[in-house]
């Protein structure tokens, strides 16, 4: 590995206040062999009244030391308390899940709204504000793409119910049910099982609830579709369940295809709007190496291609059109040898095109202590990884 072969992402808070913190963070990144720092912005240019300010002086003591800055934006996710907050305002930006829900009418846990990376105002707006970040902190080596990807996960919760008592009507499978928590954030799940040992005395057995948060089947995403695949969709109007359920049982891999090729699209157009800006401006992201990601954890194994399938992150293919300089997947909460095999995999993937710098992660309840942070490095290396890129400064500075 060369030197400062590494990168780091840094949430401003309480780090890099002022030029002593700034230094700190540069004789750390030196230390650790930190050449890129990606530093997390907002994409709607609404920025507190210091950033600008903390942005122009850690690029230019970065730049003193040769150490680039990268702003980080979260590309199409927007945590926001309010609809008001929101980058666009309109209902057929955000991604329909496959319930036929709209994260716009309930944001995932209550703040998560997702754009529809197909929605020609998502695709006009996330590159002008791309480019708009590179002009309004002229000291950025790059734009940096945070979730590039759609939202996915399977939740399932079984709930045991042998003492339940009369606790609710008579949940019959098929039915929505409402989970509402005092602070007014609402979620819709479906009722998978409702089994009772009986009815009178009232004996339960369990409930077994669902929620499918698999995206985007808007009527737009699904038009979009039959013209990308050729493949015409049986409709019922309103009735996006069963439409996504064919979908999702007879052409998965077609469906997988076209969503991936948003994504890619999305991620071409913000390489050409820097471009406009500045022809030398570096593209990156972070990827995901897993659906669902942490799997390890839970004792599941890995399902090779699942970030493709599930994310719609063709990583690869945005290497290989040169859309991308570098990326950092989130090879996170795996043990060594896992987080070994699985950046082989990457390096594969990336096929020499672009630099892999495989993502760390450390926090207070997936702690790495030295003689691991050493192993997870080596690891890499061996792996062919071009570096390591550490989550985040604020949790690894008191290790290097
Ligand atoms: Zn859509």
């Amino acid at each position: 590995m060369k030197s400062l072969h590494n990168a780091v992402w840094l949430y401003l808070g309480s780090e890099a206040r002022n030029a002593e913190e700034i230094a700190a963070l540069l004789d750390w990144c030196e230390r650790g062999s930190v050449g890129k720092i990606i530093v997390y912005l907002s994409l709607d240019g609404r920025h507190a009244e210091t950033v600008p300010e903390r942005v122009a002086l850690l690029a230019e003591a970065a730049a003193s030391r040769n150490i680039e800055v990268h702003g980080m934006v979260s590309t199409l996710h927007q945590r926001v308390g309010s609809r008001d907050q929101l980058l666009l305002n309109d209902k057929a930006c955000y991604c329909v899940d496959a319930h036929g829900i709209s994260t716009y009418d309930e944001p995932i846990c209550g703040h998560g709204y997702v754009l529809d990376p197909g929605h020609p105002d998502v695709k006009a707006t996330i590159p002008a504000k791309c480019a708009e970040l590179l002009r309004q902190f002229p000291g950025l080596s790059g734009i940096h793409l945070d979730f590039i990807r759609y939202y996915h996960y399977d939740s399932r919760l079984e709930i045991d119910t042998k003492s339940a008592g009369h606790w609710i009507g008579l949940p019959k499978a098929g039915q929505p049910i409402r989970l509402e928590t005092a602070d007014g954030v609402r979620t819709t799940y479906f009722i998978d099982e409702a089994r009772n040992a009986y009815n009178d005395p009232p004996i339960g057995d369990k409930l077994v609830l669902s929620r499918s948060y698999r995206y985007c089947f808007c009527d737009d995403c699904l038009n979009g579709f039959e013209r990308h695949s050729g493949i015409a969709i049986p409709r019922t109007p309103g009735d996006t369940a069963s439409i996504s359920r064919w979908l999702l049982d007879r052409h998965p891999a077609e469906w997988a295809e076209y969503r991936a090729s948003l994504i890619t699209s999305l991620v071409g157009s913000i390489r050409q709007a820097l471009r406009d800006v500045r022809a030398d401006a570096k593209l990156s992201a972070a990827v995901w190496y897993n659906a669902p990601y942490g799997n390890e954890l839970r004792g599941e194994p890995f399902l090779p291609e699942s970030e493709y399938e599930c994310f719609g992150q063709k990583w690869w293919e945005w290497a290989e059109r040169g859309y991308v300089d570098f990326v950092c997947p989130m090879d996170y909460w795996m043990k060594p040898g896992s987080f070994a095999g699985i950046v082989e995999g990457q390096i594969r993937k990336a096929a020499g095109r672009v630099p892999v710098y495989a993502g760390l992660l450390k926090t207070a309840e997936y702690d790495i202590g030295q003689e691991q942070f050493e192993e997870y490095v080596r690891r890499a290396g061996d792996s062919g990884a071009d570096g390591i890129c550490l989550f985040h400064y604020g949790s690894w500075k008191q290790l290097l």
